[in-house]
């Protein structure tokens, strides 16, 4: 399923360079596979996703990481379902 964040998916969402990864915005065991199902991705060029410097990039940024999830769930809440769904389906509540 194509991500719901954004239209733009040649963009790195965070950079505006191309893109060249997707990330999910829940990742995890379990999460990856319901993120890519539900569309909770954005486009990310490999720096701003996980090879730039720690504080530039969100894998291994323990708030990045945080606030990915956060969005993840902000944006189910917004388009697919409410928090109660939310939580069944990925198992917790991020906000
Ligand atoms: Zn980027
Ligand atoms: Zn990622």
């Amino acid at each position: 399923m194509q991500g719901i964040v954004t239209e733009y998916n040649d963009i790195c969402i965070f950079c505006g360079r191309q893109a060249e990864a997707e990330h999910h915005l829940i990742f995890g065991t379990a999460g990856r596979e319901l993120s890519d199902k539900d569309g909770l991705k954005v486009p990310v060029c490999n720096n701003c996703h996980n090879m730039g410097d720690k504080l530039h990039r969100i894998h291994d940024n323990p708030m990045a990481e945080r606030l990915s999830k956060m969005l993840g769930q902000a944006m189910f809440e917004a388009k697919i379902g409410s928090r109660e769904e939310f939580r069944k389906r990925y198992g917790r509540s991020y906000l």
